[in-house]
Order: C-alpha cells, then sequence, then structure tokens
C-alpha cells in the first residue's frame, strides 16, 4: 500500500468516526473505579443513556463487544428449553440465532431473503399459532448492518399486541441507537441490545443492555447459568455508582461526553441529520444506475447503506481499489452477500461534506475498478443536501420572523 497522507476515511458501518472531543475526553488518567469520582461518573452515564433508549427502566453497560450484551439479553430472562422466535434478516440476526441456539435455546427462525426486514404480520401469525405460549421472546435486529434494512419496530410491537401474546420483546439496536428513531418505552420492548462503537459515536469496547420491568421480573426465575452478564450483580453494584468487576473507566470519560454531544445536538436533530444523509446516499446508488440491497422504502436504513454490484463483479475488489487509492474503507459483503455487496456507512459524527467526500471515493472508485455506472451519483447527492439545508434555512427564518 502506498503511503496515505491525511486522515483515514472510515465508511464503515461501525465502528465510527470518533469526534475530537470524545478523543479528548478519553485521554486521561483513570481513576480510582471504587471513588467517589468514578461513582459521579457512572451516575452520569447511567442517567443519560436512559434519555437515549427513551426508557425510565434501567440500563446496564459491559465491558465488551455487542456479542457480550447479545448474550447477557438472553441468559438473564430465558430458560434451557425455552422457545424463541427470530427472523433471518440477516448476518447479525443469523449470528444472535447461533448464540441462542448454543445457549440451548430452541430457536424458530423464519427465513428471510436478506432483502427485507422481520415482517409484522409474520410476528402476529407465528404468535397467534402459538396458543400454549410456548415462546418466550421474540428477538429482532432493529439495522440489519449487513443490509442496510431496518425492521419496523413499532408495528412489531402492535403485532404481538394484537396477537396478544406475553412473549418479552428483545431488540438489537447495535446500529441504530442514537442514529434511527428509537424508543424502547413507548414501543414496549423489554431488552435493548447496544453498543459503544456505532450512533455512540465511541470506540468499540462497551455494550449496553436496558430493560424493561418485566424483563427484570422474567430475570428472578430464568434458569440459563450466567457470571459476567448477571444483571443481579451489576445492578446490586450500580445501584451504589460502582461495577462488580474493573469498568472500562476511560470508555466512560468518553460516553458520558458523547451523551453530552447528543443531548445539545437534541436527538431529533440527530435522527433528521441520518435521514439526510440516507436518502442523499440513496440518490447517489440510483444515479449510478446501481441497486439498493433493500426493497422496501418503508425499511430503508439511514446509518448505512448497502449496494448491490452488477453480476461479474466484486465487491472485496471495489473495496480495495477505493483503500488503495482514496484512503477510505467501506463496508464488505457479509455472509450470504458476500463478494456481492458493499456498503456506506454514514452514521456516527458525520456531516455534509463527510458525506460528499465519501461519495466521491465510491464513485471514483466504481470507474477505476471498471464497474458499469452511470455518473452523476454525487452530484445528486449534492443537488438534494443544497436543496435540504435551503429549506431548513428558509424554516428556521420562518421560525425566527414570527
Ligand atoms: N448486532 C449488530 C446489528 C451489529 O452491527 C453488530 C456488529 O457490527 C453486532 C450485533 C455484534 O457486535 P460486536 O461486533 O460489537 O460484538
Amino acid at each position: 500500500m502506498p503511503l496515505q497522507s491525511a486522515r483515514h476515511f472510515l465508511q464503515i458501518p461501525g465502528p465510527t468516526n470518533i469526534p475530537e472531543r470524545v478523543l479528548r475526553a478519553i485521554d486521561r488518567p483513570t481513576i480510582d473505579h471504587r471513588g467517589p469520582e468514578f461513582a459521579a461518573l457512572a451516575r452520569e452515564c447511567f442517567e443519560g443513556l436512559k434519555s437515549v433508549f427513551k426508557t425510565t427502566g434501567k440500563a446496564v453497560i459491559y465491558p465488551a463487544s455487542g456479542t457480550g450484551a447479545w448474550e447477557a439479553a438472553l441468559v438473564n430472562t430465558l430458560s434451557p428449553g425455552d422457545a424463541v422466535l427470530m427472523f433471518e434478516t440477516g448476518h447479525f440476526a443469523t449470528l444472535w440465532r447461533r448464540i441462542a441456539g448454543k445457549l440451548g435455546l430452541e430457536v424458530d427462525f423464519v427465513p428471510g431473503d436478506w432483502r427485507h426486514g422481520a415482517d409484522p404480520t409474520a410476528v402476529e401469525e407465528k404468535l397467534n399459532a402459538d396458543r400454549a405460549h410456548r415462546i418466550k421472546a421474540v428477538l429482532v435486529v432493529h439495522n440489519e448492518t449487513s443490509t442496510g434494512i431496518a425492521s419496523r419496530i413499532a408495528e412489531i410491537r402492535q403485532a404481538m399486541n394484537r396477537a396478544r401474546h406475553p412473549a418479552l420483546f428483545m431488540v438489537d439496536t447495535i446500529s441504530s441507537l442514537a442514529s434511527l428513531d428509537y424508543r424502547q418505552d413507548e414501543w414496549g420492548v423489554d431488552v435493548t441490545v447496544a453498543g459503544s462503537q456505532k450512533g455512540l459515536m465511541l470506540p468499540p469496547g462497551l455494550s449496553f443492555n436496558a430493560m424493561s420491568e418485566k424483563a427484570l421480573d422474567a430475570a428472578k426465575t430464568a434458569r440459563l447459568p450466567k457470571s459476567y452478564w448477571s444483571w443481579e450483580d451489576m445492578l446490586a453494584a450500580n445501584s451504589s455508582g460502582f461495577f462488580p468487576y474493573t469498568p472500562a473507566t476511560n470508555l466512560l470519560f468518553g460516553l458520558r461526553e458523547a451523551l453530552t454531544m447528543l443531548r445539545e445536538e437534541g436527538l431529533d436533530n440527530v435522527f433528521k441529520r441520518h435521514a439526510r444523509f440516507g436518502e442523499a446516499t440513496r440518490r447517489a446508488v440510483r444515479a449510478w444506475g446501481l441497486e439498493l440491497l433493500g426493497l422496501d422504502p418503508r425499511e430503508y436504513s439511514n446509518s448505512l447503506t448497502a449496494v448491490l454490484l452488477p453480476e461479474g463483479h466484486n465487491e472485496v475488489e471495489l473495496r480495495r481499489v477505493i483503500l488503495e487509492n482514496f484512503n477510505m474503507s467501506l463496508g464488505s459483503g457479509l455472509g450470504k452477500v458476500q463478494g456481492k455487496v458493499f456498503r456506506i456507512g454514514h452514521l456516527g459524527d458525520f456531516n455534509d461534506l463527510m458525506l460528499c467526500g465519501t461519495l466521491c471515493g465510491v464513485e471514483m472508485g466504481l470507474a477505476l475498478a471498471g464497474v458499469p455506472h452511470q455518473q452523476g451519483g454525487v452530484a445528486a447527492a449534492m443537488a438534494y443536501l443544497a436543496a435540504e439545508n435551503a429549506s431548513q434555512q428558509q424554516t428556521a427564518r420562518r421560525r425566527s420572523a414570527s
């Protein structure tokens, strides 16, 4: 690889770009994790997380990657042999399903084509058919990072309500939290799984469970073995601001700063910003004459875009050309879509010009790698972003005049 100047464009759909403010917050001496300064830090993090999950319930923080929080959600609420309902929306749903199987849960894995999210109608039918209430939990990945498809969580909750089924509802928000609209309490989610390295703009290394009262009740009788992941041990220590083991202290400094940044921008503005990036990127893809992996516009993800390459062209080669020529990393094709799909991450600490630079790298890369396409994707995105900015300014002017 030739020596690259200036900064690397990290446009994978997580880990994402880390803001300077967060880097500076992390870059300080570690403090005593059993002292009063730590307890104050931890309490601020627990409180701040609630507004991001939109819950009044409890949230725990693991010094672990997202996979740990997947396991924690299951072992704290379920017992060996329990039936769970899951949906094959992509690679990450498949990995979560594998963990459930390894833990001895009986998984009904509804097959999918990796081009749609979990279907609320299928949820309702499955639950209606389960008269004996054998299904103990419905598990859905909100934003499938391998496909750029976001399942409709509120509609899935409504389907569960219509079926009057008591199953717990668990949602993986690892690549949606703090990027896409998410409302744990309003949508009746019992366990939310999240990670630090995407919308929360932190390095990898922290993961989260946010739990409802119903989930905490289920934990009292759940019999799957657990130790490191035990909510009971974690919550007991957290009540005085501490952890049952050594926490990732410096990442918590970063988390506190990231939560402050999200509060300053306002979550709704964060979601609008990502919606703009999503739409601009989809316009670029269409202008290139390439195909989006997602087929249902109601399910387009605003945190990443997965693009199908024409037959005979491989994403590995395209990404190699783009990395070598433009110092930019794009997301690879994962699992069943390996080789066929590349992913553009546009989540986290990101703005319009970073998106334009990213799309420029893709458009030039398509040409260099000999992928058949039309020019004009970047121009289509720019026209949209400029129009959106103009309309926002007009709205702000009208508001200040009235
Ligand atoms: N779930 C989703 C939706 C993800 O995108 C990822 C990772 O990218 C995971 C789970 C697994 O998280 P981790 O790799 O942090 O263990």
